[in-house]
Formats: C-alpha cells, sequence, structure tokens
C-alpha cells in the first residue's frame, strides 16, 4: 500500500479543509498551501503525486504554478476556477492540465474525479528518479549483498539485506507487510507476514546501531514500513 500524497492550493481556509477531510477519509495524505509562491517552491523541494491547484491565489496565480510545474515534470495536474467560462480557455492554452473543475464543486466529486485522474496517469519519471538518488551516508551494493552506513559495513542477512534494498529503492514509499512478503520469498504461500516483522525487527536493531541519530526504517502502524529519505 502506498499513501498519495496530493498537495491542494487553495486560498480560502474553509475550502481546502472541507477537501483536505474528504481526500482524508479516501486514504489521500492531502495537505493545503494557501500561497502560490510557496506553493511553487513546496512543489519543487518534496514534489506531490498530484496538485489540484486554484486558479486565483496570492503571491502567484495558478497558471503560472502549472507553466513553472510542466517545465519539469509530468505530475498530474487538477485545475480549480471559479468561473465556467475560464475553463475554455484554459483548454485552448493547452497547458496540460489533467482535468479541470470548476466551483463551486461537490467535494465528492472532486475526489472522484483526483481518482480518475491518477489511475490514468502513467507513473511520471523524473520526479522518482530524483527520489531514487541515494543520501550519502548509505551505500547498496547489489552485486555483492552488501550494505554500509556511514563507511561502515552492516552485517545482514541475505532477507534483510533485500527488504533494506527493497525499501531504500524507493524512499518515501510505504510498503504493506503482504509487498515485503513479495519482495522476500518467490513462493511465500507457506509463510506468514510475521515472518516480515521477524527479519525487519533485526534489520531495523541493525540500522539504530549504526546510525542512532535517526529512524532509517520507519514502521507505520497498521500500514507498513517506510525509508526516510535524509540527508
Ligand atoms: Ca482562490
Amino acid at each position: 500500500m502506498e499513501t498519495t500524497k496530493i498537495l491542494l492550493v487553495e486560498d480560502e481556509p474553509d475550502l481546502a479543509q472541507v477537501l483536505v477531510d474528504y481526500l482524508a477519509r479516501d486514504g489521500f495524505d492531502a495537505s493545503v498551501e494557501g500561497n502560490g509562491a510557496e506553493a511553487l517552491a513546496r512543489i519543487q523541494r518534496t514534489p506531490p503525486d498530484l496538485l489540484l491547484l486554484d486558479l486565483m491565489l496570492p503571491g502567484l496565480d495558478g497558471l503560472s504554478i502549472l507553466r513553472e510545474v510542466r517545465r519539469v515534470s509530468d505530475l498530474p495536474v487538477v485545475m480549480v476556477t471559479a468561473r465556467v467560462e475560464e475553463i475554455d480557455r484554459l483548454i485552448g492554452l493547452e497547458l496540460g492540465a489533467d482535468d479541470y473543475i470548476c466551483k463551486p464543486y461537490s467535494p465528492r466529486e472532486v475526489v472522484a474525479r483526483v481518482k480518475a485522474v491518477l489511475r490514468r496517469s502513467p507513473r511520471r519519471t523524473l520526479v522518482e528518479e530524483r527520489a531514487s538518488a541515494l543520501p550519502p551516508w548509505i551505500e547498496i551494493d547489489a552485486e555483492d549483498w552488501q550494505a554500509k552506513i556511514k563507511g561502515r559495513r552492516l552485517a545482514l542477512t541475505p532477507k534483510e539485506f533485500k527488504l533494506l534494498q527493497t525499501l531504500v529503492a524507493r524512499p518515501g514509499r510505504v510498503f504493506s507487510r503482504s509487498q515485503l512478503l513479495d519482495a522476500l520469498y518467490e513462493d511465500n504461500l507457506d509463510v506468514s507476514e510475521r515472518a516480515v516483522d521477524s527479519h525487519m525487527k533485526n534489520l531495523r536493531k541493525k540500522l539504530a546501531r549504526a546510525l542512532p541519530e535517526h529512524e532509517i526504517i520507519r514502521s507505520i502502524y497498521g500500514v507498513g514500513f517506510v525509508f526516510e529519505r535524509r540527508e
């Protein structure tokens, strides 16, 4: 399971809160930014999986944000506008938004559109490539099945190595126990998800010894595990 991050760029706090609640109820990790310029900085820093973008914003308008985003990424974008006539003009501009919604909207409708856009959008490449570059303190050598933290080799079992390698390959992505089980065993019909927990427990213990300052692999209660990328 993977939490889909949605950034809602909206300067009306009440409206934003209603949408965030609806999106959260559907399992999305939604957050709000009210200022256009700050929104763009945030998108460039940590790109969401989908952008819900209001047109009229303080700081920087939605069109300028979309233009900047499209320069470097095909991140799914849903534009929101207060005027139905605006939509024709926006489509005419061919800026490459994935969908358009007119205010006032029903939050349910917005959630449905978001899901539809996510379903049909290919996984973006650029952002994932950037995310998969490892921070300097960790090294994974897939050929020799070795991992190093700050230059020191970790004594890992093959299963522990495989777990670490799987998580590290997708920083920030939450893996469920069953996904990790699939990564660990080719044929896992007879293996319980508890096996994941036991290998994970030992792996995390070794990681904590190697780098006590922070949790390299975090356990998300009831969901699974995530490798948190930190410099
Ligand atoms: Ca607005």
